[in-house]
């Protein structure tokens, strides 16, 4: 058993679904079903007995002790966090709590129930964190990408809550010996990406007719990478990694952000055509607040170490997604309408499966 959370989330869910497919081991999904967490994303394991979803928060110390008291995992993959930067700035305080405080009482409980392991369990135990690019801030054009040692300088609340979390999770290896692992990932795209996120919100805006807002001058440049990927490296941590080492995880495929934009707007014209393109409904919208301009991985660690690879290429991921999203407009459009919110209520409002 694993226990994962943040499991109904865009990686989190992504992670489950593969996991189940790839291996027989069962999962604990431990979810407070923010506005980001979608059980839609987990239809498909539903009705699947090795996956036991719960609905509550990671700041619930009585809760998560509880969980790793009755479930017992060989491991923990921590995903639950609030994610996105817009949202950051205009209400940083949510970010503190889950991001920070609900990470240091996942830390502790783990710790608790760390201690209480025999030998054997206590050498197969691992504690995966789950982190991001962000925490070291901004590069400029030409700098070398950041690697596992670039000192951290986070930008945005969203960043600097992600940072102290990675520095709690570094200090209960060294501390406590908690045998802790932490990846830091670029951005990443694919199925079930919450409409908020750029690619998804330019593919959604496009198909409605809306406008496609880029901020500033749109040069700002991210690496990408598939989310199946970003998954597949966090199992080859699980699996390998040295406990008390962080590994950075990109797609080597730094692009401007216009440059995507563009990109999704030929594929939709091939794909969804309508006269004229796509291209005409971009509009540039004025600057996100500190925005970092340039962002690079460094992953030559985790291939050197584990072996692990990008499979997708920025094109052939992106076109995968682009046809996701025209494939299941039903999960868009129930987003967007919050009929997912309606469906959570309906299964779990007046009663939390946690507390049973
Ligand atoms: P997301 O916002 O789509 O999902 C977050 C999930 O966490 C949601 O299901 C939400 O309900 C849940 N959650 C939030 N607060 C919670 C709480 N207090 N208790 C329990 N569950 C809670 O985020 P995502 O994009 O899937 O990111 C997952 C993780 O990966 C985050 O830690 C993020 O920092 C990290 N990350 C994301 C990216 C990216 O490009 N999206 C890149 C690198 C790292």
């Amino acid at each position: 058993m694993i226990f994962v959370t943040g499991g109904a989330g865009f990686i989190g869910s992504n992670f489950v679904l593969g996991w189940l497919a790839e291996t027989d081991e069962p999962v604990v999904n431990l979810d407070k079903l923010t506005y980001a967490g979608n059980l839609d994303n987990l239809r498909q394991v539903r009705e699947d007995a090795r996956h036991v979803f719960v609905r509550g928060d990671i700041c619930d110390a009585a809760l998560v002790g509880r969980l790793l008291d009755t479930y017992k995992p060989r491991a923990i993959v921590h995903f639950a966090a609030e994610s996105h930067v817009d949202r950051s700035i205009h209400g940083p305080g949510e970010f503190v709590t889950t991001n920070v405080n609900g990470t240091f009482v996942l830390l502790e409980a783990a710790r608790a129930y760390y201690a209480g392991l025999d030998a054997n369990a206590k050498a197969n135990f691992r504690f995966v964190h789950v982190s991001t690019d962000e925490v070291y801030g901004s590069l400029e054009p030409g700098d070398a990408p950041f690697t596992e040692t670039t000192g951290y300088a986070p930008n945005s609340p969203y960043s600097a809550t992600k940072a102290a979390s990675d520095h709690m999770v570094r200090a209960y290896h060294h501390t406590y010996g908690l045998p802790t692992l932490t990846t830091n990932c670029s951005n990443n795209y694919g199925p079930f990406q919450f409409p908020e996120k750029l690619i998804p919100l330019m593919i959604t805006n496009a198909l409605a007719g809306k406008a496609l807002p880029v901020y500033g001058d749109g040069r700002q440049v991210r690496d990408w990478l598939y989310v199946g990927d970003h998954c597949a490296a966090i199992r080859r941590v699980l699996q390998d990694g040295r406990p008390g080492e962080t590994y950075n995880i990109g797609g080597w495929n730094e692009m401007g952000n216009i440059d995507v934009v563009h990109t999704l707007c030929n594929i939709l014209d091939e794909l969804a055509p309508k006269s004229g393109s796509y291209r005409d409904q971009v509009a540039f919208v004025a600057d996100r607040p500190g925005h970092d301009r340039r962002y690079a991985m460094d992953a030559r660690k985790i291939e050197r170490e584990l072996g692990w690879k990008p499979a997708e290429t920025f094109s052939s991921g992106i076109r995968k997604t682009v046809q996701w999203y025209l494939d299941h407009q039903d999960w868009v459009s129930g987003v967007q309408s919050g009929e997912y919110l309606k469906w959570v209520e309906k299964n779990y409002g007046a009663r939390n499966p946690a507390q049973e």
